[in-house]
């Protein structure tokens, strides 16, 4: 009944996510999701928090996670926040940091929860056009602003920007908060973090949904000068004390703790990516320089649309974009398993040979 609802509700165009099909047997390459497992030591963190345990409240300030963030990326527990999903994390920084009075400024091809937590909150905004080839170009983004969000990789296109074009913008912006969503830094990028303890107005923002293989968990986290962290644990505790609970705060911290794993998993979806990317090549797709676990790729004669629908009937499940136009032609497929990606290639070689 929606005479019910209050005015922002009707204001609102919520996030879409991708599909989590309930069918059985599918080749899901939709939603970026890692095709190997969580570390074993998570998964025992995990279990060994069965118990009578559960009847107390988790620790609001996830200490033990926070100290295991901070080693892994040798900050102080006091440069990280952490949060139900890196999604969390970013709705809060919205909240906190990147509503002010000029507008924030983001890619026109980008994360499409940045104009959602826009709306929810009452953040103006201004898109910044990508460059003919699907790049960030910086000095499109030095002019007055109340902030900037980008991810690096750049989602959905999955290209990376170097870290000394970072800087150059830091350089140029002292006055507003620059947030990094490195969602996918783990597959290539250069990380942002490096430079955190030089720029205040730095927020570097990772999840553990991609490169750690724990999308179901919902943990993500952000680093950056200690202020930046105050703020969002000032909208956190006016929202909800206990974000993570504790099988997340023993599985992420044990996540982050394994390291072995991490390197080796994060390793093999490299290598599947750069023979994926050769395949698709071979096929007449081109395939955007690519540092994260998902690839952008169009095809000279045949549409993302219609290659997205005929992928389906075979049970094979990748993302499309309508809009904006520009994207229309690609399909963006997630790296998984060698054989998942053979599955993709004979499949769209079928297609691909079909007369229409
Ligand atoms: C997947 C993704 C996220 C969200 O991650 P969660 O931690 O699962 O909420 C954030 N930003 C980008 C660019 C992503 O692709």
């Amino acid at each position: 009944m929606s005479r019910y609802w209050s005015t922002l509700v009707h204001g609102l165009t919520p996030y879409v996510p991708g599909e989590q099909p309930k069918l059985a047997n599918l080749v899901k390459l939709n939603t970026n999701e890692n095709p190997y497992g969580p570390s074993p030591k998570a998964l025992e963190a995990m279990r060994a928090e069965v118990g009578d345990s559960l009847r107390l409240y988790p620790d609001p300030n996830a200490d033990r996670l926070k100290a295991a963030v901070a080693a892994c990326h040798g900050v102080q527990p006091a440069q990280v926040f952490v949060g139900n999903g890196s999604d969390e994390v970013l709705a809060h920084t919205f909240q906190a940091l990147l509503k002010h009075e000029k507008p924030l400024l983001f890619p026109d091809i980008t994360y499409s929860f940045y104009p959602v937590y826009c709306g929810l909150y009452g953040v103006d905004y201004r898109t910044v056009p990508l460059t003919e080839n699907f790049e960030i170009c910086v000095d499109d983004y030095m002019q007055p602003n109340g902030g900037i969000i980008f991810p690096n990789p750049n989602a959905p296109t999955g290209c990376p920007l170097p870290l000394a074009e970072i800087e150059r913008l830091l350089e140029a912006n002292a006055d507003s908060v620059v947030v990094i969503d490195e969602a996918y830094i783990d597959f290539g990028g250069e990380s942002a973090v490096a430079l955190v303890d030089r720029y205040p107005q730095l927020l570097v923002i990772h999840t553990l949904s991609k490169s750690r293989s724990l999308a179901g968990l919902r943990v993500g986290y952000a680093i950056g000068h200690a202020d930046l962290i105050d703020a969002l644990n000032r909208v956190k505790d006016s929202f909800n004390s206990y974000p993570l609970d504790r099988f997340a705060i023993a599985g992420a911290a044990a996540a982050m703790e394994d390291r072995a794993y991490f390197d080796e998993t994060c390793l093999k979806v490299v290598a599947t990516r750069s023979r994926l990317v050769g395949e698709l090549e071979t096929l007449g797709f081109e395939v955007l320089p690519s540092a994260a676990n998902f690839i952008f790729a169009r095809h000279a004669l045949h549409g993302g649309a219609e290659l997205t629908a005929k992928l389906r009937e075979r049970s094979i499940i990748v993302r499309h974009f309508k809009n904006p136009a520009r994207i229309a032609p690609f399909m963006r497929i997630t790296v998984g398993t060698d054989e998942q990606c053979e599955v993709l290639i004979s499949a769209l070689k079928e297609i691909l040979a079909t007369p229409v």
